[in-house]
């Protein structure tokens, strides 16, 4: 007993005051305090996730879940399974590059200011008018009035990198890389090969001869790797002549390709605390095909040999982006949240609703959002998310305040208690990235029209009698 008495001199001395014969031991007990709670501090700094956003334009849950279930599909499986998903719902127009800014921005298009895929040559400001062509151009990120999420990140001290997203041509700085949604031949007319030259592709500038090896082109686009997606018979017109659905097949795939490749090479360099990478491919593809994935939705007599040589493109686009996506999973460090994000989902549109006659699937409101790594519910469903949640959540998760003017809120039910941590708060996020004043050479490309003629056939600008190649609008909210 008496020895236990004596193995207690702590109880002593915390009974003691700091400045009496316990001093010392206050002391000590002071600094160690101080030193748990600065390595505490710093570990829930460091501790952060890192996080990849993996953009999928298009992605529709009713073919991904259909795949699922056949047992296709096993990187979007996994997310599903162990991550938390939603029906993630749209705005608008659902056009690509209003959403995406979005998406990125948190802000309303009426903000952010990308609200067309094409402006008024001369003039940041203003939006084109969609029957007049001759003085439009693509949209360029000198068109976005407010900061994005690398730019956010790298002012914040955080390494980023972006590949392929809408309106980062000319490429700006971050901390980090930067591939511009010029890099690939993405929207572009396979002979524009002009843009070789063209300036600001990428961030630093020097990174774009780097990788340079990786661009795949569309007329590279071989037999063999066309047999994936369609019959072998299948050969591609020439696509100046009109937009057939092969020639924009080559496109996208080598775009989609091209995107894979610099991800790879990339991340492999090492992975930025936020990596976001960016694909069309599903879109494009989901606009052209949809009627030989389900014919019974044409509101015509689809011909059986063009099923036989197109039934199943669209499902072998999910499947390479599926295997993209898993290609992208292993190299992901384990601290890794992976947020899949699509602008819009996806539905068809009968014949005599078409103002196209080749575009037989449209955009549908809601589409996919998957929340997938360390901290993230398994099989949560979240009911009320939205493309404007993605950038303060993202924001959160990495420690970084959410802008009080963002309408969209942090989707704090998909993570386990201790993940997000306490949403600090911020007025607004208007530091722009440091650039030279604009200049108009600086926004036009050499490709400029050969991605209008690409837009004007796929029927977002002037394709229609009401101008923008839309019958019908995306649908409703319930849709
Ligand atoms: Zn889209």
């Amino acid at each position: 007993m008496t020895s236990v008495e004596a193995d207690k001199p702590n109880n002593t001395s915390r009974d003691s005051s700091c400045g009496t014969r316990g001093g010392r031991w206050c002391v000590a007990l002071v600094l160690l305090a101080a030193v748990v709670a600065l390595s505490l501090w710093w570990a829930n700094r460091t501790q952060r996730p890192k996080i990849a956003l993996i953009g999928i334009d298009g992605a529709e849950w009713s073919v991904i879940w259909s795949m699922i279930e056949r047992g296709e599909l096993p990187n979007f499986d996994r997310l599903v399974r162990e991550g938390t998903t939603a029906q993630c719902e749209s705005y608008g127009q659902t056009m690509s590059p209003q959403v995406w800014n979005t998406i990125v921005t948190g802000k309303h298009y009426l903000e952010h200011g990308i609200d067309w895929f094409v402006v008024k040559a001369g003039d940041v400001t203003e939006k084109g008018d969609l029957e007049e062509d001759e003085d439009l151009i693509p949209v360029t990120s000198r068109h976005r009035r407010v900061p994005a999420l690398w730019d956010i990140l790298s002012q914040a001290g955080h390494t980023v990198g972006a590949i392929g997203f809408w309106a980062t041509w000319p490429a700006t700085p971050v901390n980090g890389f930067m591939v511009s949604d010029r890099f690939s031949y993405s929207r572009v007319n396979k002979l524009a090969s002009a843009h070789d030259n063209l300036l600001h592709q990428t961030y630093p500038a020097e990174l774009a001869e780097e990788l340079r090896d990786l661009i795949v082109t569309p007329d590279s686009v071989s037999p063999a790797q066309r047999r994936d997606f369609m019959s072998e018979s299948v050969q591609a017109d020439d696509w100046r002549k009109n937009h057939d659905i092969v020639s924009e097949f080559d496109i996208t795939y080598a775009q989609t390709e091209t995107y894979h490749r610099v991800a790879q090479r990339l991340l492999d360099r090492g992975q930025p605390d936020f990596f976001a990478c960016y694909f069309q491919g599903v879109d494009v593809i989901s606009h052209y095909f949809w009627e030989f994935m389900q014919p019974e939705t044409a509101g015509r007599t689809v011909p059986p040999e063009r099923l036989d040589s197109f039934g199943d493109t669209i499902e072998a686009m999910y499947r390479r982006q599926d295997t993209i996506l898993g290609e992208l999973l292993e190299r992901f460090d384990d601290d890794t949240i992976v947020i899949v994000v699509s602008d819009h989902g996806f539905r068809p549109v009968p014949f005599d609703k078409r103002s196209i006659p080749t575009v037989s699937g449209w955009h549908r409101l809601h589409g996919v959002l998957a929340i997938w790594g360390p901290g993230v519910k398994s099989g949560m469903t979240l009911t009320d998310a939205s493309v404007f949640d993605i950038t303060p959540t993202v924001l959160a998760l990495m420690g970084e305040p959410v802008a009080k003017d963002m309408q969209g809120r942090v989707l704090e039910e998909a993570f386990e208690e201790g993940v997000l941590g306490a949403i600090d708060l911020v007025a607004v996020y208007d530091r722009m990235p440091e650039q030279a004043p604009i200049n108009e050479a600086d926004i036009q490309s050499p490709m400029d029209q050969a991605m209008l003629e690409r837009l004007r056939g796929i029927g977002y600008i002037g394709g229609g009698e009401d101008g923008a190649g839309l019958i019908e609008q995306p649908g409703t909210p319930d849709d």
